[in-house]
Protein backbone atom coordinates (compact mmCIF):
# COMPACT_ATOMS: atom_id res chain seq x y z
CA UNK A 1 0.00 0.00 0.00
CA UNK A 2 1.57 3.42 -1.11
CA UNK A 3 2.20 5.95 1.24
CA UNK A 4 -0.97 8.73 0.33
CA UNK A 5 0.84 11.59 0.07
CA UNK A 6 1.89 13.83 -2.58
CA UNK A 7 4.57 15.54 -0.69
CA UNK A 8 7.49 14.65 1.77
CA UNK A 9 8.65 18.16 3.90
CA UNK A 10 11.39 17.28 5.59
CA UNK A 11 11.59 19.61 8.82
CA UNK A 12 8.82 21.34 10.60
CA UNK A 13 10.84 24.49 11.30
CA UNK A 14 10.21 28.29 9.98
CA UNK A 15 10.32 27.62 6.11
CA UNK A 16 8.54 23.82 6.68
CA UNK A 17 5.61 25.10 8.09
CA UNK A 18 4.82 27.54 5.70
CA UNK A 19 5.37 25.14 2.61
CA UNK A 20 3.83 22.63 4.33
CA UNK A 21 0.87 25.16 5.04
CA UNK A 22 0.20 26.51 1.36
CA UNK A 23 0.59 23.34 -0.08
CA UNK A 24 -2.09 21.63 2.32
CA UNK A 25 -4.14 24.77 1.52
CA UNK A 26 -3.87 23.86 -2.08
CA UNK A 27 -5.39 20.03 -1.55
CA UNK A 28 -2.16 18.28 -1.39
CA UNK A 29 -1.85 15.75 0.84
CA UNK A 30 1.30 16.25 2.93
CA UNK A 31 3.56 14.12 5.18
CA UNK A 32 5.33 16.41 7.21
CA UNK A 33 8.67 14.61 8.88
CA UNK A 34 9.91 16.25 11.75
CA UNK A 35 11.95 14.66 14.89
CA UNK A 36 11.59 16.08 18.60
CA UNK A 37 8.26 17.68 20.61
CA UNK A 38 5.36 19.58 19.26
CA UNK A 39 4.96 21.79 22.07
CA UNK A 40 7.85 24.15 22.92
CA UNK A 41 8.56 23.32 26.93
CA UNK A 42 8.02 26.87 28.09
CA UNK A 43 5.99 30.15 25.99
CA UNK A 44 8.01 32.82 28.03
CA UNK A 45 10.11 34.35 26.02
CA UNK A 46 13.11 34.70 28.05
CA UNK A 47 13.05 31.01 28.48
CA UNK A 48 14.49 30.50 24.91
CA UNK A 49 18.16 30.19 26.66
CA UNK A 50 16.79 27.45 28.96
CA UNK A 51 15.97 25.08 25.88
CA UNK A 52 19.72 25.36 25.08
CA UNK A 53 21.44 22.18 25.18
CA UNK A 54 17.75 20.51 25.74
CA UNK A 55 15.68 18.12 23.68
CA UNK A 56 14.37 21.06 21.73
CA UNK A 57 17.90 21.56 20.67
CA UNK A 58 20.52 20.17 18.07
CA UNK A 59 23.05 21.53 20.08
CA UNK A 60 26.08 21.57 17.02
CA UNK A 61 29.14 23.63 17.72
CA UNK A 62 31.27 24.80 15.12
CA UNK A 63 35.04 23.77 14.06
CA UNK A 64 37.49 26.22 16.44
CA UNK A 65 37.39 29.56 14.68
CA UNK A 66 41.11 30.49 14.27
CA UNK A 67 39.91 34.33 14.04
CA UNK A 68 38.07 33.80 17.56
CA UNK A 69 41.37 32.64 19.64
CA UNK A 70 40.61 28.90 18.74
CA UNK A 71 37.17 28.92 19.99
CA UNK A 72 33.94 26.93 19.10
CA UNK A 73 31.13 28.46 18.83
CA UNK A 74 28.10 26.65 20.08
CA UNK A 75 25.28 26.43 17.39
CA UNK A 76 22.09 25.81 18.94
CA UNK A 77 19.11 24.89 16.24
CA UNK A 78 15.46 24.22 17.15
CA UNK A 79 14.22 20.79 17.00
CA UNK A 80 10.51 19.70 17.01
CA UNK A 81 7.72 21.06 15.23
CA UNK A 82 8.32 25.00 14.51
CA UNK A 83 12.19 24.37 14.59
CA UNK A 84 14.01 27.02 15.35
CA UNK A 85 11.11 29.47 16.36
CA UNK A 86 10.83 27.30 19.45
CA UNK A 87 13.84 28.77 20.73
CA UNK A 88 14.70 31.84 18.94
CA UNK A 89 14.55 35.60 20.10
CA UNK A 90 10.91 35.53 18.46
CA UNK A 91 12.27 39.29 16.65
CA UNK A 92 10.23 40.02 13.06
CA UNK A 93 11.95 42.04 11.09
CA UNK A 94 10.74 42.57 7.61
CA UNK A 95 13.48 42.23 4.84
CA UNK A 96 14.44 45.64 4.13
CA UNK A 97 14.23 46.76 0.65
CA UNK A 98 17.94 46.32 -0.14
CA UNK A 99 17.13 42.59 1.07
CA UNK A 100 14.16 42.06 -1.60
CA UNK A 101 16.10 43.72 -4.27
CA UNK A 102 18.86 41.47 -3.86
CA UNK A 103 17.02 38.71 -3.31
CA UNK A 104 14.97 39.59 -6.56
CA UNK A 105 18.09 39.06 -8.31
CA UNK A 106 18.72 35.59 -7.69
CA UNK A 107 15.26 34.77 -8.70
CA UNK A 108 16.34 36.20 -12.02
CA UNK A 109 13.60 36.29 -14.51
CA UNK A 110 11.16 34.04 -12.22
CA UNK A 111 9.98 36.40 -9.90
CA UNK A 112 10.71 39.76 -8.79
CA UNK A 113 10.86 42.06 -5.43
CA UNK A 114 6.99 42.43 -6.00
CA UNK A 115 6.10 38.71 -5.71
CA UNK A 116 8.33 38.78 -2.58
CA UNK A 117 6.29 41.49 -1.16
CA UNK A 118 2.93 39.93 -1.72
CA UNK A 119 3.92 36.62 0.01
CA UNK A 120 5.56 39.06 2.96
CA UNK A 121 2.13 40.24 3.17
CA UNK A 122 0.42 37.02 3.34
CA UNK A 123 3.25 35.42 6.37
CA UNK A 124 2.63 38.19 8.31
CA UNK A 125 -1.08 38.50 7.94
CA UNK A 126 -0.57 34.58 9.40
CA UNK A 127 2.22 35.43 11.99
CA UNK A 128 0.75 38.63 13.52
CA UNK A 129 3.46 39.67 14.47
CA UNK A 130 3.12 42.43 17.82
CA UNK A 131 4.97 45.03 19.32
CA UNK A 132 6.48 44.48 23.00
CA UNK A 133 4.00 44.86 25.79
CA UNK A 134 6.32 46.20 27.69
CA UNK A 135 10.10 47.35 27.67
CA UNK A 136 12.68 47.91 29.83
CA UNK A 137 14.23 51.14 31.00
CA UNK A 138 17.64 50.54 28.91
CA UNK A 139 15.47 49.76 26.02
CA UNK A 140 13.32 52.54 26.78
CA UNK A 141 16.06 55.01 27.14
CA UNK A 142 17.69 53.86 23.65
CA UNK A 143 15.14 54.76 21.12
CA UNK A 144 15.39 57.95 22.88
CA UNK A 145 19.21 58.35 21.56
CA UNK A 146 19.50 60.91 18.56
CA UNK A 147 21.87 59.42 16.24
CA UNK A 148 21.67 59.53 12.18
CA UNK A 149 20.72 56.59 11.39
CA UNK A 150 19.45 54.33 8.42
CA UNK A 151 16.91 52.87 10.68
CA UNK A 152 16.07 54.64 13.95
CA UNK A 153 16.03 52.97 17.03
CA UNK A 154 12.68 51.05 17.52
CA UNK A 155 10.87 48.10 19.39
CA UNK A 156 11.10 45.06 17.67
CA UNK A 157 8.15 43.23 16.77
CA UNK A 158 7.68 39.70 17.21
CA UNK A 159 5.90 36.21 16.86
CA UNK A 160 4.14 36.53 20.07
CA UNK A 161 0.48 37.05 21.79
CA UNK A 162 -1.12 37.28 25.44
CA UNK A 163 0.85 34.12 26.24
CA UNK A 164 4.12 34.64 25.16
CA UNK A 165 6.14 32.72 22.44
CA UNK A 166 4.11 31.61 19.06
CA UNK A 167 5.86 28.83 16.84
CA UNK A 168 5.44 28.71 13.21
CA UNK A 169 3.98 25.41 14.32
CA UNK A 170 0.64 27.16 14.77
CA UNK A 171 0.66 28.19 11.34
CA UNK A 172 -0.65 24.21 10.83
CA UNK A 173 -3.04 24.58 12.89
CA UNK A 174 -6.47 23.30 11.04
CA UNK A 175 -4.74 21.62 8.41
CA UNK A 176 -6.02 18.39 8.27
CA UNK A 177 -4.02 17.55 5.21
CA UNK A 178 -0.75 17.31 6.79
CA UNK A 179 -0.11 14.16 8.58
CA UNK A 180 2.99 14.44 11.01
CA UNK A 181 5.41 11.74 11.14
CA UNK A 182 7.97 11.39 13.91
CA UNK A 183 11.32 10.75 12.73
CA UNK A 184 14.60 12.24 11.33
CA UNK A 185 15.38 11.70 7.75
CA UNK A 186 18.80 10.04 6.65
CA UNK A 187 19.10 10.51 2.87
CA UNK A 188 16.42 10.86 0.02
CA UNK A 189 15.36 8.08 -2.21
CA UNK A 190 15.18 7.93 -5.99
CA UNK A 191 13.64 6.02 -8.45
CA UNK A 192 16.30 2.93 -8.53
CA UNK A 193 15.03 2.19 -5.19
CA UNK A 194 16.76 1.76 -1.48
CA UNK A 195 20.30 0.47 -2.42
CA UNK A 196 22.32 2.26 0.57
CA UNK A 197 25.07 5.00 -0.20
CA UNK A 198 27.96 3.08 -1.76
CA UNK A 199 26.00 -0.09 -2.44
CA UNK A 200 24.82 0.59 -6.32
CA UNK A 201 26.39 -1.71 -8.70
CA UNK A 202 29.30 0.10 -10.37
CA UNK A 203 28.59 2.08 -13.65
CA UNK A 204 24.97 2.06 -12.88
CA UNK A 205 23.11 4.72 -14.18
CA UNK A 206 22.00 6.67 -10.94
CA UNK A 207 18.07 7.93 -11.11
CA UNK A 208 17.84 11.73 -10.00
CA UNK A 209 13.78 11.51 -9.46
CA UNK A 210 13.90 11.95 -5.52
CA UNK A 211 10.71 8.95 -4.74
CA UNK A 212 10.60 8.96 -0.96
CA UNK A 213 12.96 8.97 2.19
CA UNK A 214 15.04 6.86 3.91
CA UNK A 215 14.27 7.42 8.08
CA UNK A 216 16.84 7.17 10.12
CA UNK A 217 15.91 3.67 12.46
CA UNK A 218 15.61 5.76 15.86
CA UNK A 219 12.00 6.84 14.60
CA UNK A 220 10.34 3.58 15.98
CA UNK A 221 6.85 4.80 15.84
CA UNK A 222 7.60 4.71 11.79
CA UNK A 223 8.27 3.17 8.79
CA UNK A 224 11.88 3.24 8.04
CA UNK A 225 11.31 4.35 4.05
CA UNK A 226 8.40 6.91 3.04
CA UNK A 227 7.67 7.67 -0.31
CA UNK A 228 5.35 10.80 -2.00
CA UNK A 229 4.19 11.10 -5.82
CA UNK A 230 5.26 14.23 -6.22
CA UNK A 231 8.38 14.62 -4.64
CA UNK A 232 10.14 15.39 -1.65
CA UNK A 233 11.29 18.95 -0.11
CA UNK A 234 13.76 19.65 2.34
CA UNK A 235 13.24 22.31 4.56
CA UNK A 236 15.89 21.10 7.47
CA UNK A 237 17.90 24.31 7.73
CA UNK A 238 21.36 25.88 6.09
CA UNK A 239 22.28 22.81 8.79
CA UNK A 240 20.38 20.02 7.75
CA UNK A 241 19.45 20.20 4.03
CA UNK A 242 23.01 20.30 2.41
CA UNK A 243 24.02 17.37 4.73
CA UNK A 244 20.95 15.37 4.05
CA UNK A 245 21.45 16.35 0.27
CA UNK A 246 25.44 15.02 0.66
CA UNK A 247 24.26 11.90 2.45
CA UNK A 248 21.77 11.21 -1.38
CA UNK A 249 24.95 11.29 -2.76
CA UNK A 250 24.40 15.00 -4.06
CA UNK A 251 27.11 17.21 -3.32
CA UNK A 252 31.00 18.51 -3.99
CA UNK A 253 33.13 15.47 -4.87
CA UNK A 254 35.68 15.87 -2.07
CA UNK A 255 32.93 15.52 0.75
CA UNK A 256 31.22 12.36 -1.17
CA UNK A 257 34.68 10.83 -1.03
CA UNK A 258 35.66 11.37 2.17
CA UNK A 259 32.08 9.89 3.52
CA UNK A 260 32.39 6.74 1.34
CA UNK A 261 29.16 7.80 -0.68
CA UNK A 262 29.16 7.43 -3.97
CA UNK A 263 28.31 10.22 -6.27
CA UNK A 264 24.98 10.57 -7.73
CA UNK A 265 25.39 14.21 -8.70
CA UNK A 266 28.14 16.47 -8.39
CA UNK A 267 27.17 19.58 -7.25
CA UNK A 268 30.31 21.80 -5.67
CA UNK A 269 28.22 24.34 -4.10
CA UNK A 270 26.09 22.14 -1.81
CA UNK A 271 27.62 22.74 2.31
CA UNK A 272 29.55 26.26 0.88
CA UNK A 273 28.56 29.75 1.24
CA UNK A 274 27.96 29.22 4.86
CA UNK A 275 27.42 33.13 6.29
CA UNK A 276 26.13 34.12 9.83
CA UNK A 277 25.81 37.30 11.78
CA UNK A 278 28.57 37.63 14.38
CA UNK A 279 27.43 39.89 17.29
CA UNK A 280 30.33 41.39 19.70
CA UNK A 281 28.39 42.13 22.90
CA UNK A 282 29.65 45.65 24.13
CA UNK A 283 28.53 45.46 28.54
CA UNK A 284 28.35 48.80 30.29
CA UNK A 285 27.70 48.98 33.87
CA UNK A 286 24.44 50.45 35.57
CA UNK A 287 23.33 51.69 38.94
CA UNK A 288 22.48 48.79 41.19
CA UNK A 289 18.92 50.15 41.39
CA UNK A 290 18.60 49.88 37.68
CA UNK A 291 18.99 46.01 37.63
CA UNK A 292 16.98 44.37 35.54
CA UNK A 293 14.59 41.84 36.86
CA UNK A 294 16.94 40.31 39.05
CA UNK A 295 14.10 37.47 40.22
CA UNK A 296 10.09 38.23 39.37
CA UNK A 297 8.02 39.86 41.95
CA UNK A 298 4.56 38.75 42.58
CA UNK A 299 3.30 41.98 40.88
CA UNK A 300 5.66 40.62 37.81
CA UNK A 301 3.71 37.43 37.82
CA UNK A 302 0.42 38.73 38.14
CA UNK A 303 1.45 41.08 35.28
CA UNK A 304 2.70 38.13 33.03
CA UNK A 305 -0.35 36.18 33.80
CA UNK A 306 -3.17 38.46 33.22
CA UNK A 307 -2.37 40.86 30.32
CA UNK A 308 1.09 38.55 28.94
CA UNK A 309 3.38 42.51 29.95
CA UNK A 310 5.99 43.23 32.22
CA UNK A 311 9.65 41.90 32.67
CA UNK A 312 8.24 38.34 32.36
CA UNK A 313 7.52 39.17 28.59
CA UNK A 314 11.37 40.49 27.70
CA UNK A 315 12.86 38.66 24.74
CA UNK A 316 15.95 40.28 25.74
CA UNK A 317 15.96 42.23 22.94
CA UNK A 318 13.51 44.44 22.92
CA UNK A 319 14.72 47.11 20.91
CA UNK A 320 17.21 47.83 18.03
CA UNK A 321 18.62 50.36 15.29
CA UNK A 322 20.68 49.99 11.69
CA UNK A 323 23.22 52.42 11.65
CA UNK A 324 25.42 53.33 8.75
CA UNK A 325 29.37 52.59 9.55
CA UNK A 326 32.29 54.88 8.15
CA UNK A 327 35.60 53.28 8.03
CA UNK A 328 36.57 54.53 4.75
CA UNK A 329 38.21 57.73 6.09
CA UNK A 330 41.12 55.80 7.67
CA UNK A 331 43.17 55.65 4.51
CA UNK A 332 44.89 52.10 6.28
CA UNK A 333 41.27 50.61 6.14
CA UNK A 334 40.52 51.80 2.49
CA UNK A 335 39.59 48.94 0.77
CA UNK A 336 37.10 48.01 -2.22
CA UNK A 337 33.54 48.14 -1.94
CA UNK A 338 31.91 45.24 -0.93
CA UNK A 339 30.06 42.99 -3.39
CA UNK A 340 27.41 40.31 -2.91
CA UNK A 341 26.63 37.44 -4.80
CA UNK A 342 24.51 38.91 -7.56
CA UNK A 343 27.02 41.76 -7.95
CA UNK A 344 25.34 44.49 -6.08
CA UNK A 345 27.20 46.81 -4.16
CA UNK A 346 26.69 45.97 -0.50
CA UNK A 347 25.67 48.43 2.13
CA UNK A 348 27.99 48.86 5.15
CA UNK A 349 25.95 49.17 8.14
CA UNK A 350 25.54 47.35 11.41
CA UNK A 351 22.33 46.10 13.56
CA UNK A 352 22.57 47.42 17.04
CA UNK A 353 20.49 45.26 19.29
CA UNK A 354 19.90 46.00 23.12
CA UNK A 355 19.81 44.00 26.05
CA UNK A 356 18.79 45.07 29.56
CA UNK A 357 21.48 42.43 31.12
CA UNK A 358 24.84 41.77 31.19
CA UNK A 359 25.01 39.29 28.62
CA UNK A 360 27.61 37.36 27.00
CA UNK A 361 25.78 33.64 26.19
CA UNK A 362 23.67 34.19 29.04
CA UNK A 363 22.21 37.15 31.41
CA UNK A 364 24.54 36.78 34.14
CA UNK A 365 22.45 37.89 37.58
CA UNK A 366 26.16 37.38 39.60
CA UNK A 367 27.53 40.14 37.61
CA UNK A 368 27.50 43.79 38.16
CA UNK A 369 23.88 45.22 36.99
CA UNK A 370 24.11 46.55 33.54
CA UNK A 371 23.01 46.77 29.75
CA UNK A 372 24.22 44.77 26.65
CA UNK A 373 24.82 47.04 23.05
CA UNK A 374 25.63 44.18 20.47
CA UNK A 375 26.44 45.16 17.71
CA UNK A 376 26.82 43.07 14.13
CA UNK A 377 27.42 43.44 10.43
CA UNK A 378 24.93 43.95 8.11
CA UNK A 379 26.43 42.06 5.57
CA UNK A 380 29.15 40.12 6.75
CA UNK A 381 31.55 39.06 3.72
CA UNK A 382 33.18 35.97 5.75
CA UNK A 383 31.76 32.81 4.41
CA UNK A 384 32.13 29.45 5.43
CA UNK A 385 31.18 25.58 5.21
CA UNK A 386 29.30 22.88 6.52
CA UNK A 387 29.41 19.50 5.96
CA UNK A 388 28.43 15.91 7.35
CA UNK A 389 31.76 14.03 8.99
CA UNK A 390 30.44 10.44 7.81
CA UNK A 391 27.42 8.53 6.38
CA UNK A 392 26.22 8.21 9.45
CA UNK A 393 23.21 11.08 10.29
CA UNK A 394 23.23 10.22 14.20
CA UNK A 395 26.85 12.28 13.89
CA UNK A 396 26.72 15.96 14.24
CA UNK A 397 27.83 18.04 10.91
CA UNK A 398 31.18 20.19 10.75
CA UNK A 399 30.46 22.89 10.64
CA UNK A 400 32.84 25.97 9.82
CA UNK A 401 31.61 30.02 9.77
CA UNK A 402 35.14 31.38 8.82
CA UNK A 403 33.84 33.61 11.13
CA UNK A 404 36.73 37.13 10.36
CA UNK A 405 38.05 34.86 7.55
CA UNK A 406 37.53 38.69 5.99
CA UNK A 407 40.17 40.47 7.53
CA UNK A 408 37.70 43.84 6.50
CA UNK A 409 35.03 42.09 8.77
CA UNK A 410 36.98 42.12 12.01
CA UNK A 411 38.14 46.02 10.95
CA UNK A 412 34.34 47.23 10.13
CA UNK A 413 33.42 45.15 13.77
CA UNK A 414 36.06 47.44 15.74
CA UNK A 415 34.57 50.56 14.12
CA UNK A 416 31.03 49.44 15.18
CA UNK A 417 32.08 48.65 18.80
CA UNK A 418 32.99 52.43 18.57
CA UNK A 419 29.34 53.36 17.77
CA UNK A 420 28.23 50.84 20.40
CA UNK A 421 30.42 53.39 22.59
CA UNK A 422 28.96 56.66 21.65
CA UNK A 423 25.27 55.59 22.08
CA UNK A 424 26.59 54.83 25.51
CA UNK A 425 27.76 57.96 26.20
CA UNK A 426 24.87 60.04 24.35
CA UNK A 427 22.18 61.04 26.51
CA UNK A 428 19.43 60.00 27.51
CA UNK A 429 22.01 56.75 28.30
CA UNK A 430 25.12 59.25 28.93
CA UNK A 431 24.05 60.09 32.68
CA UNK A 432 22.58 56.30 33.20
CA UNK A 433 25.90 54.37 32.28
CA UNK A 434 28.67 54.44 35.20
CA UNK A 435 31.31 52.34 33.37
CA UNK A 436 32.15 49.85 30.59
CA UNK A 437 33.01 46.38 31.65
CA UNK A 438 33.54 44.78 27.87
CA UNK A 439 35.40 45.84 25.79
CA UNK A 440 36.27 47.63 28.95
CA UNK A 441 37.71 51.40 29.15
CA UNK A 442 41.33 49.64 29.16
CA UNK A 443 40.90 48.26 25.75
CA UNK A 444 40.01 51.01 23.57
CA UNK A 445 43.32 50.69 21.24
CA UNK A 446 42.11 49.25 17.80
CA UNK A 447 44.79 46.37 19.02
CA UNK A 448 42.72 45.64 22.05
CA UNK A 449 39.23 45.99 20.65
CA UNK A 450 40.43 43.39 17.99
CA UNK A 451 41.22 41.14 20.89
CA UNK A 452 38.03 41.42 22.88
CA UNK A 453 36.40 40.92 19.67
CA UNK A 454 38.27 37.69 18.89
CA UNK A 455 37.87 36.30 22.68
CA UNK A 456 33.88 37.76 23.23
CA UNK A 457 32.35 38.11 19.90
CA UNK A 458 29.52 35.44 19.55
CA UNK A 459 26.79 34.03 16.85
CA UNK A 460 23.76 35.81 16.53
CA UNK A 461 21.80 32.15 15.43
CA UNK A 462 21.70 33.30 12.02
CA UNK A 463 23.51 31.08 9.60
CA UNK A 464 22.34 30.91 5.90
CA UNK A 465 23.18 30.04 2.63
CA UNK A 466 24.63 26.40 2.12
CA UNK A 467 22.38 25.42 -0.96
CA UNK A 468 22.06 28.78 -2.74
CA UNK A 469 19.76 29.65 -5.19
CA UNK A 470 20.87 30.90 -8.35
CA UNK A 471 19.19 31.54 -11.93
CA UNK A 472 22.95 30.18 -13.72
CA UNK A 473 24.46 27.66 -13.73
CA UNK A 474 26.58 27.77 -10.24
CA UNK A 475 24.28 27.68 -7.12
CA UNK A 476 22.59 24.36 -5.28
CA UNK A 477 18.78 25.43 -6.56
CA UNK A 478 17.38 27.25 -9.47
CA UNK A 479 14.69 30.01 -8.63
CA UNK A 480 12.10 27.95 -8.31
CA UNK A 481 14.09 25.86 -5.49
CA UNK A 482 14.55 22.95 -7.30
CA UNK A 483 17.67 20.96 -6.75
CA UNK A 484 19.44 21.76 -9.97
CA UNK A 485 20.27 18.73 -12.10
CA UNK A 486 17.18 16.59 -10.43
CA UNK A 487 13.69 15.90 -10.89
CA UNK A 488 11.08 16.25 -7.87
CA UNK A 489 13.41 17.67 -4.96
CA UNK A 490 13.84 20.95 -3.91
CA UNK A 491 15.34 22.54 -0.93
CA UNK A 492 13.18 25.70 0.90
CA UNK A 493 14.73 27.18 4.15
CA UNK A 494 17.60 29.52 5.02
CA UNK A 495 20.15 27.56 2.89
CA UNK A 496 19.13 28.78 0.10
CA UNK A 497 19.40 32.43 0.62
CA UNK A 498 22.59 33.19 -1.42
CA UNK A 499 23.58 36.31 0.52
CA UNK A 500 22.78 36.64 4.22
CA UNK A 501 20.09 39.51 4.89
CA UNK A 502 20.31 42.69 6.42
CA UNK A 503 18.39 42.03 9.50
CA UNK A 504 17.18 38.88 11.36
CA UNK A 505 16.84 36.89 8.98
CA UNK A 506 13.55 34.40 10.06
CA UNK A 507 10.42 37.06 8.34
CA UNK A 508 12.72 36.37 5.09
CA UNK A 509 13.16 33.03 5.32
CA UNK A 510 9.09 32.66 5.70
CA UNK A 511 8.48 34.69 3.04
CA UNK A 512 10.67 33.07 0.67
CA UNK A 513 8.95 29.88 1.53
CA UNK A 514 5.74 31.17 0.89
CA UNK A 515 6.75 32.57 -2.63
CA UNK A 516 8.40 29.11 -3.58
CA UNK A 517 5.40 27.27 -2.03
CA UNK A 518 2.75 29.07 -3.99
CA UNK A 519 4.76 28.46 -7.27
CA UNK A 520 5.08 24.88 -6.72
CA UNK A 521 1.60 24.60 -5.41
CA UNK A 522 0.07 25.07 -9.01
C1 LIG B 1 18.69 30.92 19.55
C2 LIG B 1 18.20 31.52 18.27
C3 LIG B 1 17.70 32.81 18.27
C4 LIG B 1 17.24 33.38 17.07
N1 LIG B 1 16.59 34.57 17.10
C5 LIG B 1 16.00 35.04 15.98
C6 LIG B 1 15.15 36.17 16.02
O1 LIG B 1 14.84 36.69 17.08
N2 LIG B 1 14.64 36.63 14.85
C7 LIG B 1 14.94 36.05 13.64
O2 LIG B 1 14.51 36.57 12.61
N3 LIG B 1 15.71 34.94 13.59
C8 LIG B 1 16.20 34.40 14.73
N4 LIG B 1 16.90 33.24 14.69
C9 LIG B 1 17.10 32.60 13.39
C10 LIG B 1 15.81 31.96 12.85
O3 LIG B 1 15.06 31.37 13.89
C11 LIG B 1 16.21 30.92 11.81
O4 LIG B 1 17.00 31.55 10.83
C12 LIG B 1 15.01 30.28 11.12
O5 LIG B 1 14.11 29.77 12.08
C13 LIG B 1 15.50 29.19 10.20
O6 LIG B 1 14.40 28.61 9.55
P1 LIG B 1 14.58 27.25 8.75
O7 LIG B 1 13.23 26.83 8.33
O8 LIG B 1 15.62 27.41 7.72
O9 LIG B 1 15.19 26.22 9.81
P2 LIG B 1 14.56 25.71 11.19
O10 LIG B 1 13.48 26.60 11.69
O11 LIG B 1 15.73 25.48 12.09
O12 LIG B 1 13.87 24.33 10.80
C14 LIG B 1 14.59 23.20 10.39
C15 LIG B 1 13.80 22.00 10.88
O13 LIG B 1 14.30 20.83 10.26
C16 LIG B 1 14.35 19.80 11.21
N5 LIG B 1 15.35 18.84 10.77
C17 LIG B 1 16.70 19.02 10.71
N6 LIG B 1 17.28 17.89 10.25
C18 LIG B 1 16.28 17.00 10.02
C19 LIG B 1 16.25 15.66 9.55
N7 LIG B 1 17.37 15.00 9.23
N8 LIG B 1 15.05 15.04 9.43
C20 LIG B 1 13.89 15.69 9.75
N9 LIG B 1 13.87 16.96 10.20
C21 LIG B 1 15.06 17.60 10.34
C22 LIG B 1 14.71 20.52 12.50
O14 LIG B 1 14.37 19.76 13.65
C23 LIG B 1 13.91 21.80 12.38
O15 LIG B 1 12.62 21.68 12.93
C24 LIG B 1 17.35 32.65 15.86
C25 LIG B 1 17.84 31.34 15.87
C26 LIG B 1 18.24 30.77 17.06
C27 LIG B 1 18.74 29.34 17.05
Amino acid sequence: MPDPFDFLIVGGGSAGCVVARVLADRGWRIGLIEPGPDQPASKVPADYLRAFRSAEDWDFETEPQPALAGRRIRQPRGRGLGGSTRINAMIWYPPRDVDLRRLARHGGTHWSAADLRASLTEVTTWVSPESPRWLSEASSRFLKVARPAIEPPHAYHRMSDRSGRRTAAELLTGCDRIRRITGSVDRVLFAEGTESPGLAPAGAERSTRATGVWLRPDALDSPHVVSANRGVILCSGSLGSPCILIRSGIGPRDVLQTCGIRPRLLLEAVGRNLIDHLIMPCIFELPESARFAPRPTPRDLARWQVSGSGPLSSNLAEVGAIYPLVVDDNPKIRRPRQTDTVGQTAETAIQVHVTPTHYLLHPDSRAPAAMTIGVNLCQPRSRGRVWPVSVDSTAAPSIDPGYLTSPEDLTELVAAVGVARELASSPPLASWVCGESLPGVRRDSTAATERAIRRYAQTLYHPVGTCRMSALGDGVVDPDCRVKGTHNLWVIDAAVLGDIPSVNPNATIMMLAHLAATRLAV
